[in-house]
Parts: C-alpha cells; structure tokens; sequence
C-alpha cells in the first residue's frame, strides 16, 4: 500500500534546536545533522529570524546575528538536513525589535497606557495588530521558504503583553477596538466589567488573525511548507490569557495541532492534558508538543531524566510526537547528563513508530474544559474558581486508572459526544445555549453526566442566565448557596449506594468551600448530607478540640443521582474536585470515580491495577489496542520550594490489566512493545486479562485483535 501522506502527516519525532546569537560560530552543518539523527529525530526546528536573522536577509532593518560573521545559517543546514532526510522548520520571533527601529516605524510598537514604548533588553515590544506583525513578518517567512526551501515554519511569542508586557494601548489597537467593540481599552483588568471581558475576547479575536494572515501568506509562498504558532493550555495562564492564545480559533490556520510544554512550575501531567486537548480538538489530524530537555529558567541545565521520561512518554501515550527543546548546546558550559537518556527515550520512540501512527483515543469518558468559563466566571481567581476542579477530575481520573479525553466546550456537540458513555462537566458555570442542549440530549439519550457546582449558571460571556441551564438535567431547583463551609463534611446516608462503593467503615468525608442549596426533585437520590462546619468560630485558623463536636446533621444534600431520560446523571452540590486538588483526600478522588463508572452504565470498562501514580491511557489503531503505562516519579524532596522536583522512577512490578472485548473480537496476541514478547493472555467471558511483569517508566501493552466475519458483515 503507498503511503500518500506528506511528511508531516506521518510520526515524527522532532529536535527544536534554539540558538542563542552567537552560536553560530560552534555550528557546523554535517555535525548538526549527524547530532539530530542521532536522537532517531525526523525533523527539527532552527532559528530563522524576527528578532535577529540568522540567514543573509535582505530586509531592511531585520538585524543579522552577531554570531554570523558572513556566514548564511539556513543555506548551510537546509540542504544538508534535506540530503540526510530531514526535514527543517525555521523559527520566527515577531514579540520584539531593536528599539532603533521605532523612529522610522513608531506604529510597530506596543504602547503602555501613557504612550511608552515596551523595552525589553534594549529592544521594544512590537503591537499584534501593527505592520510588523502583519507585514514584516510574512517578508521575512517569505524570505526564509523562497531563498531556503524551509520545511514550514514554526513561531514563537506571537501574541499581545509578550515577555510580561501590559496590554497595548498604541493607537492602533485603541481605534480597532473602539471599531468592533464602541468602546475605550479599559485601563486595568476588571473582570466584573464587561467591557474588559469583551476586550479579553478581542485579543483571541485579534491573534487568530494575524495567525490566519501568516497561515496563507506561507502557503501563498511555498504551498506544502507548513505553519504552527507556539501555543499553551491553563497552566501556564498568567501568560496566554494576557497574550489572546486559544487554539481552538486557529484549528482551521494550523497544520499540525502544537502545544508548548516547556515549564516546569505546572501540574506533573501538564504534558498529559494538554495532549488530550489537541487529540479531541483534531482527531483527524498529526499533533505535536514541545519538551524542555532543560530546566526553565536554567536553560543550560538538565531537567531531570526522572521527570523528562514521564513528561513525554504522556505526549506519545496520548497520541501526540514530541519535539524536543535543547537550548544552550552550544555553550562552553552546559549540563550534558540529560543527553544520553534522551537519545535512548527518542530512540526507542523510533522503534515503536508502529504504535503510534494514526492511533486514536479509545476512552469513553471525557473531561469538558471551557476557556470561556476559566475567563468569564474565573476572572482575576481563575485557578480557585475554576482551573483546581479541572485539575482535580484530571487527578482523579489518573489515580483512578480511568481512561479519558479532555474535549473543549466550544466542540461538544451531538456527533463528537457520540463516542462518550459518561461526561464531566466540572464546574462548567459558562456555557452555551447550543452546548447545553447537546448536553442534555445526550443524558436523554442514555449518556452519563457528572456535573458539579455552579454548571450552567452563566452564558458564555458571564452573564448570569435567568434560569440556569442544566436544571432537569441536575435533578433539582436552585434554593440558595452556603458559602465558607471550611472543616464541614458531607454525612454518608447509605454506604452501600454506587457513589461510595469501596468507602469503607467512615460515617463522613470532608467537605469545604462553596455549596448550592438544592430543592430534589422526586426520584432522584442523595447519598451524600451536609455536616455544617465543626468548628468553634468562624475564621480561626485551627478548631478547638474540646468543641469540635458535630451539632446537628442536616437534609442538605451534598450530591443527587438519578435518571435523565435514559440516562445517569450525578450532580455534585459542592466542590468536591477543588478541595482533591487542595488536600487530595483519596476518598474524594474515589466519589468522583465511582460517579464517572456510575454513570457510565453497566458493562466491563478497562481495569488497571496499578498504583496511583501510574497514568494509563488506551488508543485504538485498526485490528489493535494499546494501553500505554506510564510511571510518575515519586518521593518528593521536604525542602519547600518552588514546584517539587520528583526524583524517584520506582519500577512497579506486575501490573494486573483487564481488557474487555468487543463484540464479535477476538485475541490474537498480546505483548509488551519493550522486548517485542508475547505476554501470556487469559480470555474470560468477553475479558483479556494480562500481568505486565514490571514498568520502568514506559510500556505499551499492545492487544491484536481480529473481528469476526459475521461481525464484520
Ligand atoms: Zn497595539
């Protein structure tokens, strides 16, 4: 069979070489290609220009690297990358320019509220929606793919406030947004001002514009080169949000879905969510994430190899090829310890190139994120009101062994859920009229939701709803809110219900935060009670032993499941998945997950036992299914600090796994993609059940399954 597929359309596996000026002189072509073949790479990604060029530009004014001494970069290594096999995306900076550049052209630059231009190590922050960005810019990328026959070409920093910068008031930005809006820049973030939040939407407005401009201008230039804008997810807030990044509005202006995942000061399983994203936002198409091998802002140090391998083994466990970020190697001085680790971790990737190419996700519950939510009803504590539920589920779910996608609110609709039997919608205050209705008509029509808190109480602007969305859905009508319920707990009412299945012998869980007040409507069950604050008076940072004495039970209830149409729907009154993230109670991440399997309905679903640092996922290619295992590092240091470096890889051995059939499947083979070795497979009553005898940090367990012919028919 011939393989039709452009380059990037296949597995890839990608080293981002970022120079500092000046390396060039360390540089040599044959040498570079022979180092990124030499990580089983396909491709990599090299500075091109916008801050400095280093190629011979032609461009007035588009400075030439220091380091380059006559020297052109790109027409040493393009051709050589090509006669090895490789492909070469340059990497464009548009966020800055040499401040003497702003005599001839002041309207390039961002301006403060008084009419400053934005100086950042002796250059100036350039305007999103000025010239330089939509017409120096697309000279430059049409320079670098005409003159160099670039593969495609990668950008950094495109986006407003770069490098920490406040939001731009120059003329130009003030006339635009008083064009779409009727209105001024508002002079500060104020998120109960709609105008801010309508400012706050116009700068995703604006970058998916200029991204779309770049997009056709390097097709126009060179019609296979391709074209990805650096890009982020929720960890990393306090910069995309000021910056206008939402890649959901660039999905049709992107040839490879990319997220960057370079920092280290966010979740361990960043990598993980942000890989779930890109899967549902594009099923259909390649997707790539960034890996730092250094340690922001050391960028000539190693990150650790305990923490590098799981950080992009969940890129590939979830369907996306890693591009790994080396900056600073050619420096004098420079942490070389992390290089033979990933040379090994990339090359086994190679060798299991099979597994990964066009598989897709295979889990059946998916985990709702809302960017409009984590704005429009987070505001200026986007993390507290909204982002820790996310973080929380996302946990839960992981600990849980329960595989899951992570799907944006903009895309659910009745096709894409098609494939769900149970969907969470964690504190999803802000939503759609559209989106609620799919929603609902997906429990009607026998899906399984789990919804929490203040879901549906807004419409994607923030606007409180007269009547919120999802009310028959919950099983109940709104009679209030109790707020500040620290040291509560929610009463267990009958330990025997689906919710609480593995409880044990407690009468109470914690509880914390915020509660809606709920009128039940018939039918539906409570399994969970509010215990008012045991607590002698409100505001102390610690309760009095002798009056810690819970004073009264109430019929308050904590969480309602029952029906909804054909359906199963749990509504969590609380904030359970908050107060996970925070204090992690395992008994909390157990509610949530016996919600989800609840919901779900009857039948087997994959089983995994593992410990809970163990992160699984499961992808389907034809004729197979793979679980990947991948091994979190534990044992954190007790120094405090910055984020908890995890240290220890501990192997974990024989990991019993649970793989139910379809109908009409049978098993052909199960192995471990390690050594290539037949595992030994038991099949009973529709079952496969497996031993993997020991995870270091990455392992695929590969099933090969053939279907039946009447099944087929
Ligand atoms: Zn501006």
């Amino acid at each position: 069979m011939t393989d039709n597929r452009t380059w990037w359309e296949r597995p890839n596996r990608v080293l981002l070489v970022n120079l500092r000026e000046g390396d060039e002189r360390a540089i040599r072509a044959d040498e570079l290609v022979r180092d990124v073949k030499s990580f089983g790479a396909t491709a990599f990604c090299i500075n091109g220009g916008g801050i400095v060029a280093f190629y011979q530009t032609r461009i007035p004014g588009h400075r030439l690297s220091t380091g380059l001494g006559g020297r052109d970069l790109l027409a040493e290594v393009i051709p050589a990358a090509h006669a090895a096999g490789l492909h070469v995306l340059a990497r464009i900076d548009p966020s800055c320019a040499p401040s003497a550049l702003a005599e001839g052209h002041p309207e390039w630059f961002t301006r403060d509220a008084q009419g400053r231009f934005c100086e950042v190590s002796g250059h100036y922050v350039t305007c999103p929606n000025g010239a330089y960005y939509h017409e120096r810019m697309p000279d430059i990328v049409r320079e670098i793919l005409t003159r160099y026959g670039a593969d495609g070409i990668w950008n950094n920093q495109g986006k407003f406030a770069a490098w920490d910068t406040g939001p731009c008031y120059c003329d130009n930005c003030r006339s635009l947004f008083r064009r779409d809006s009727g209105s001024d820049i508002p002079p500060a973030e104020n998120w109960d001002d709609p105008v801010w939040r309508r400012y706050n939407e116009w700068r995703y407005a604006r970058i998916t514009d200029w991204v779309k401009r770049m997009h056709a201008v390097i097709h126009e230039a060179k019609r296979d080169a391709i074209f990805i804008a650096a890009v982020q997810l929720m960890e990393s807030l306090e910069t995309i949000r000021p910056g206008g990044w939402d890649i959901d509005y660039w999905v049709p202006y992107q040839d490879v879905l990319t997220f960057e995942c370079q920092r280290r000061n966010s979740a361990p399983w960043w990598p993980g969510i942000q890989a779930k994203y890109l899967a549902s936002l594009a099923p259909d198409r390649p997707r790539w994430m960034t890996a730092s091998y250094f340690y922001p802002w050391w960028r000539l140090y190693a990150s650790p190899e305990t923490e590098n391998r799981p950080w992009i083994a969940q890129q590939f466990a979830n369907g996306v090829n890693t591009w790994l970020h080396l900056n600073g190697g050619y420096s004098d001085l420079f942490d070389r310890r992390g290089l033979a680790p990933m040379r090994e971790v990339m090359q086994r990737l190679a060798r299991w190139e099979p597994y990964f190419d066009g598989a897709v996700s295979d889990a059946r519950v998916a985990l709702v994120f809302s960017r409009h939510t984590q704005d429009n009803y987070g505001g200026g504590k986007p993390h507290a009101r909204y982002l820790d539920f996310i973080r929380g589920w996302y946990c839960a779910l992981m600990e849980a062994h329960i595989p899951f996608d992570v799907i944006s609110d903009k895309i659910v609709d009745a096709q894409r859920l098609r494939r769900y039997g149970a969907l969470v919608i964690s504190n999803l205050a802000c939503v759609s009229d559209e989106t609620a209705s799919a929603i609902e008509a997906f429990a009607a029509a026998g899906g399984g939701v789990v919804a929490s808190y203040d879901a549906g109480i807004a419409d994607l602007s923030g606007a409180e709803r007269p009547q919120p969305a999802f009310a028959r859905l919950l099983g109940g009508r709104r009679t209030g809110r109790r707020d500040g319920l620290k040291s509560s707990y929610a009463k267990i009412e009958d330990a025997g219900d689906p919710l609480l299945t593995g409880i044990g012998d407690t009468d109470l869980i914690p509880n914390e935060g915020n509660l809606v007040e709920l009128a039940v409507d018939a039918g539906r069950i409570v399994p969970l009670t509010l215990i008012p604050p045991v607590i002698a008076h409100s505001g102390a940072t610690i309760s009095i032993p002798e009056l810690s004495a819970v004073r009264e039970t109430t019929s308050i209830p904590v969480a309602v499941r029952g029906q909804h149409g054909a359906g199963r729907v749990v509504y969590f009154c609380n904030q359970p998945e908050l107060l996970f993230h925070r204090y992690g109670f395992p008994d909390l991440g157990r509610v949530l997950a016996n919600a989800v399997r609840w919901v779900g309905g009857p039948g087997a679903t994959l089983e995994v036992d593992a410990p809970d640092f163990v992160d699984v996922t499961l992808m389907r290619q034809p004729g197979r299914r793979l679980v990947h295992l991948v091994n979190f590092p534990v044992g954190k240091p007790v120094n405090s600090g910055w984020r908890q470096i995890g240290r220890n890889l501990v192997p974990v051995s024989d990991i019993r796994l649970r793989l139910p059939l379809a109908r009409g499947e049978r098993l052909k083979e199960a192995r471990l993609a390690s050594t290539e070795a037949a595992l030994p497979a038991r099949v009973s009553g529709g079952v496969v059940e497996v031993v993997v005898p020991r995870l270091e940090d990455h392992e695929i367990v590969v099933f090969e399954l053939e279907t039946s012919r009447e099944e087929q028919a």
